[in-house]
Order: structure tokens, then sequence, then C-alpha cells
């Protein structure tokens, strides 16, 4: 099964909200890494540079600490960054400073050694690159940036005609393609999890046939806003039988009685839109009202009953309702209980009307 979804996943184009949607994503749970990268950057980069300072006679300048003081900005910019579009900002004017800034480190060490050390720096600022979470277009530009701030062949021995010019060139082709190809293969590795989880998710979470939230989906949505604290408002459990739907379905067919089903599970995300609601079973639904008076309940009540009412269409229906205070130390169970005793009145009572329990 996972695989038959799998392979329809793949098969599909990925549409651009949900690319963008996956690029925060993998912003927000990157992140720390991000950060840890840099972090270790700015520390290799500092050894490297108090080497060639002091050993190496160079002299520790204001250009050093000019560099130090613009990663370390940079790095506090990540740290304070929520929004993934930025993080590809931050991360090429990282790239820009640390490439500039090694390659007038490497201009102070002897000229023989200046080719093999711009190669492994460029290789550690791609190989780094290609792990973190950026879009393409980011990293074609850590690319090109990294290779003309850092290329072998300006202001180097080497010429292009020598022997050692070829294995330079090379490898500087391979690194290139190794490290686009690790970036695209992750990317859409990582990509096509995150649509998949999703997908199926959603598949676990939504009802299949009125596209609202399930059971599942209500008894985990409702019990994180039962037991959160303090409640500054009271919280009230609704629960919704469609009245004599069993008739619907013998006169006109089970299909039009899904039918029904949709349009009364539209009719409650319309009307109850900000609160978590959820078909539980058959024709039976459920609203949690986080953060309500007595007063608004009674109006939304009122207002959904109605509009269920009054749906222009051939095959009208009418609701109940039950309505529940959920009162402090209450579990979700016992909420629901009461909400059905509540039920149990309204339909007793003539149907297409609401009641409160213990009213
Ligand atoms: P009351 O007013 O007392 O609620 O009467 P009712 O006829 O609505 O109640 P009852 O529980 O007897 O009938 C519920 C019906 O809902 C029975 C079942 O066939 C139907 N049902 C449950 N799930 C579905 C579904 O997914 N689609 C359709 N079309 N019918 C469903
Ligand atoms: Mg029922
Ligand atoms: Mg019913």
């Amino acid at each position: 099964m996972f695989k038959t979804i799998e392979d329809d996943v793949l098969r599909k184009t990925v549409p651009e909200p949900l690319k963008h949607e996956f690029a925060q994503h993998d912003f927000e749970r990157l992140k720390p890494f991000c950060l840890l990268v840099y972090i270790a950057s700015i520390c290799i980069w500092l050894v490297f540079d108090l080497i060639v300072s002091f050993p190496g006679g160079q002299g520790f300048s204001g250009l050093s600490i000019l560099f130090l003081a613009v990663l370390t900005i940079n790095t506090i910019a990540l740290a304070f960054t929520r929004d993934a579009r930025y993080f590809q900002w931050i991360n090429l004017i990282f790239v820009l400073v640390i490439a500039l800034g090694t390659r007038l480190l490497i201009e102070g060490l002897p000229m023989d050694l200046h080719t093999s050390w711009l190669i492994l720096a460029a290789s550690s600022i791609l190989y780094s690159a290609s792990v973190l979470p950026l879009k393409h277009w980011s990293f074609v530009t850590t690319m090109v940036i990294t290779w003309v701030l850092l290329n072998p062949f300006y202001f180097t021995h080497l010429t292009l005609l020598e022997v050692r010019s070829a294995l330079v060139i090379f490898y500087s082709t391979f690194l290139t393609f190794l490290t686009l190809y690790t970036f695209l293969k992750l990317r859409r590795a990582k990509l096509y999890n995150f649509i998949m989880a999703k997908l199926l998710l959603d598949q676990a979470y939504l009802d299949t046939l009125t596209e609202i939230p399930n059971r599942r989906a209500f008894i985990t949505s409702a019990g994180k806003k039962l037991n959160q604290l303090p409640k500054v408002h009271d919280h009230y459990l609704a629960m919704i039988d469609i009245d004599n739907f069993k008739k619907v379905n013998d006169v006109y067919g089970h299909d039009i009685g899904d039918e029904v089903l949709k349009r009364v599970a539209q009719n409650i995300k319309g009307v109850m839109a900000e609160f978590d609601y959820a078909r539980l079973g058959g024709e039976e639904f459920g609203i949690y009202m986080a953060g309500v008076r007595h007063d608004d309940v009674e109006q939304l009540a009122t207002l959904l009953c109605r509009r269920v009412r009054e749906e222009p269409t051939q095959h009208p229906v009418t609701i109940s309702i039950g309505l529940a205070r959920v009162e402090d130390g209450e579990t979700l169970n016992q909420a629901l209980i009461k909400a059905d005793q509540a039920l149990y009145v309204s339909k007793h009572a003539g149907k297409d009307r609401f009641t409160f329990h213990g009213s």
C-alpha cells in the first residue's frame, strides 16, 4: 500500500504552495543545524586566521575583526529568522563573506600552498551548502560565489597548460557535480517524504466522505483544548445528529443520503469555522467550542439549525443538537456523554432544536 501511494505521489508534479510549505518546514527543522554549521565555520576560520596571523607572522588586522563581526551578525540574524525565504539571503551573505575572508587568508600563505587550500575551502563550503535547507537558485548562487572567490586559477602560480591544472579542473568539476547531485537528490527525497507524511496524516485525520476532520482528529484536537489551562472563557461541547436520516436513505437512496451528509458537514464548517468540528461517525457530528459564553453558543446553535433547515435543496433535513458545558477536571468522554444526553432531550422534544445539558 505504501509503495502504491508513493508511486502515485512521485508521478505527480508538486504544486508551488506545497513546495513553499515544505521549504518552511525544512528550514524550521534544520535551523539548529544551520546555526551549528555557521558557528563551526566561524571557529575554523578564526583558528585559521590566528595561525596565519601569529605563528605565520602576518599580524591580526582590523580586517579580520570586520570579517568576524559580519559573520557573527549574520549568525545572530539567522537565530532570529523564522522565514525560510530570509535564510536564503542570510546564507548567501555568509558564503560571500567567509569565502572572501578565506581567500584573503590564503593569500597570506606561501604561494605553492594556494591551490590546495583554495580547493579545500571550496569543497568545505559546497559540501556544507549541499545539506542546508536551500532553494535551487540559492544553492546555484552559492556555487557561483564559491568558485568566483576561491577560484584556484586567480592569483596563483597555476596556469591552464600544465598537468597539475588538468587535475585541479577535473577535481573541481567532480566536486561541483557531486555536491549539486547530493543537493538535488537530498532535497527531492525530503520533499517527497514531506508530501507522503502529509498525505497519510490527512487520510488518517480526515473523513473521506465529508472531507471534514474525523473522530480521531476530534479526540486529539478537542482533548488538547480541554487540557488547556487556564480557561479564559467557558468551553462547550456540541453533539449533532441529523433528524430522520434513515428515512432519507430509505426514500431517496444511499447516494442522496451521502450528499445530505456532505451538505450538513459544509453547513457545520461554515458556521463553526473557528472551532474544532468533526464527523464522529454515521450521521453524527461533534463540535468543541473553546473560549465562548453561553449566549454565543445559543446564537451559534440557532444559526446552525436555521442554516441546515433553510438550505435550498430538493432533499431538506433538520438537525438536533445537544450542548454541554465542559466543567473543570472533566474528561472529553464525560462531556460527550453529557452532550449526548442533551441531544436525546432535543430528539424527544420534537427534533430541529438544541438543548443545554441540565437545563
Ligand atoms: P433520528 O431522528 O432519531 O436521529 O432518526 P434517524 O433515522 O436519523 O436515526 P438512525 O440512527 O435510526 O439512522 C441513522 C442512519 O444513518 C442509519 C444509517 O444507515 C445511516 N448512515 C450512517 N452512515 C451513513 C453514511 O455514511 N451514508 C449514508 N447514506 N447513510 C449513513
Ligand atoms: Mg444517529
Ligand atoms: Mg439521526
